[in-house]
């Protein structure tokens, strides 16, 4: 069903064949165009990816973390943001990994630290309030030899107090249990720069690395918010993770908070501390130093209104033909196409394009099964 043509046919055979051959023992694959245009678009990233300091693509988004009951601000998260100018934003879910693959996680992980201690020595001395600000860590950084000399070089740059600087570790990372990570999480900890345990809960959940690590807090994973929405079987395993935080003088911050209702719950939960687009979105540092001078935000819920009847929608194919004035044969990916106003048409796609003017888009409509009309 993939093409009409005979030609077009052993076309898309070919690219299936190739595929094939690149596994790692030849078998036989299927061809689909969705898959073409994904790897294409994740091969663009990894190449631009390299570059993305020196073009200055990448900023940090600084999210407040707020004390459950007070909404008073006690620290704020460093989250980055990479603006490719063909891809337009990329989120990090999708290149931090690309990164990993790579050796690109390190001059990015540097980047992340010396901007963030830049914004620290900003506040401070333009005697704005300051909280304290984390970073999150890619598992392999921590693996990495010259890792806390680089942050206590950093900090000794800038002239930051340890206290400071919170580092936001994947469980993973602490997973390989080996003496060089125990060592390390030591040395961060001496130096006093709090250490943040993140997405909790939702992979081993290791109790042994609360009691062998100095870490200080625990970030419930943001699925738990989604799993209550549903019922109350998550309940149980929070109230035991606020528990055994208890017991090990750890607080306990619920991510993810969008509604006063799961605020309810996370305040009957224990929790102590909340982060979540109810009370700020990640903002820009501009953004950022009036919510610090206010120093205490109120909860604000998004008023989400559902449309009453499904809007009507087609079904079509996305590809890219041209980019940069060069022709380009990458496959398509299948869209809904629907209006929302008189005036807007939409179109959703399992992958995420991009709007450029240096790239022109083909747009077919399709019948429910796929066949192309247009
Ligand atoms: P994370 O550390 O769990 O970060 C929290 C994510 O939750 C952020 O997504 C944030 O924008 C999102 N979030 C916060 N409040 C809400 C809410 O109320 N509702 C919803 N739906 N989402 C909310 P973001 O910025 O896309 O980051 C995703 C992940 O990428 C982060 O997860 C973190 O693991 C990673 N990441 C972000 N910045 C960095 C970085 O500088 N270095 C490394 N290695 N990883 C990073
Ligand atoms: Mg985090």
């Amino acid at each position: 069903h993939d093409e009409t043509t005979a030609t077009e046919l052993v076309h898309t055979a070919s690219r299936a064949l190739s595929r094939a051959n690149l596994k790692a023992q030849p078998a036989y694959d299927f061809y689909t165009s969705q898959l073409d245009l994904e790897i294409y678009r994740r091969h663009q990233l990894e190449q631009s990816l390299r570059n993305a300091i020196q073009q200055d693509e990448l900023f940090l988004e600084y999210q407040p973390k707020v004390d459950i009951w007070s909404g008073q601000i006690l620290a704020c998260e460093a989250l980055i943001r990479w603006d490719h100018p063909e891809w337009g934003r990329i989120p990090p879910q999708d290149f931090i990994p690309l990164s990993e693959e790579g050796h690109c996680y390190l001059p990015i992980g540097e980047w992340v630290l010396e901007t963030v201690c830049r914004t620290i020595q900003s506040l401070l001395q333009q005697q704005s309030p300051v909280v304290p600000i984390s970073i999150n860590l890619s598992s392999k950084q921590l693996l990495h030899r010259d890792f806390v000399d680089t942050v206590r070089t950093c900090l000794h740059r800038y002239h930051v107090p340890a206290r400071y600087l919170q580092l936001e570790l994947q469980e993973n990372a602490l997973l390989h249990e080996s003496e060089f990570v125990k060592e390390t999480l030591q040395q961060l900890h001496q130096l006093g720069i709090e250490l943040i345990l993140d997405g909790y809960g939702s992979g081993v959940s290791s109790l042994s690395s609360l009691q062998t690590h100095p870490i200080s807090s625990l970030k419930l994973d943001r699925s738990f918010v989604a799993r209550l929405e549903e019922d109350d079987r998550p309940v149980p395993l929070i109230k035991s993770i606020v528990y055994l935080a208890k017991e090990f003088q750890l607080s306990v911050v619920a991510e993810g908070i969008e509604t006063l209702h799961q605020l309810d719950q996370f305040r009957d939960l224990e929790c102590h501390a909340v982060q979540g687009y109810l009370f700020s979105r990640p903002v820009g540092i501009e953004a950022l130093r009036p919510l610090l001078k206010q120093g205490v935000l109120q909860p604000v819920e998004s008023l989400k209104k559902s449309p009453k009847k499904p809007l009507p929608s087609l079904h079509g194919l996305i590809s890219i033909t041209r980019l940069n004035g060069k022709d380009v044969n990458v496959g398509a990916s299948p869209i809904l196409i629907t209006r929302s106003t008189n005036r807007s048409v939409h179109f959703y796609a399992s992958i995420r394009l991009p709007v450029d003017h240096q790239i022109e888009l083909s747009l077919q409509l399709t019948d429910k099964i796929g066949r192309a009309h247009v």
